[in-house]
């Protein structure tokens, strides 16, 4: 097992850079740290279904990778939530009540997600962050 070398943080294998630091990797391929493709693959984690974009394309940074596994449990948590949505849905007000709750949270979550990627920020989500249906 590999550490960094300025922080000390434990790396993980194929990490070009620190996780916690930004330190390029000796002997990994130069890590431009965050960059535009980062950006956008990192936004893309919290748009829905295109969130299967960065989480199954191989050899990307560890900040595209945890904001990819991110982005997949956010959806799992989404398809949950609408499938209880229709569980509802014959209830008169209640489902329009849910429908919108699931949407404006969902809304929100991609929203935070996106702001966390556009501050170079590898951080989890509010409230649902400790969930991880699906794993790295
Ligand atoms: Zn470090």
């Amino acid at each position: 097992m590999a550490y960094c070398s300025k922080c000390g943080s434990q790396l993980n294998e194929g990490d070009k850079a620190c996780g916690n630091c930004g330190e390029p990797v000796p002997g990994a391929t130069r890590a431009t740290d965050t960059n535009s493709n980062d950006m956008w693959m990192g936004i893309l984690a919290y748009l829905g279904i295109l969130a299967l974009v960065p989480y199954l394309v191989k050899d990307q940074s560890a900040f595209v990778r945890s904001h990819a596994i991110r982005g997949i449990n956010l959806l799992v948590l989404e398809v949950i939530a609408w499938v209880a949505v229709g569980v509802f849905a014959w209830v008169p007000i209640l489902d329009g009540i849910l429908s919108t709750v699931v949407g404006l949270a969902s809304f929100a979550f991609s929203l935070i997600g996106i702001i966390n990627v556009a501050n170079k920020e590898d951080k989890d989500l509010p409230f649902i962050g400790g969930i991880r249906l699906i794993k790295g």
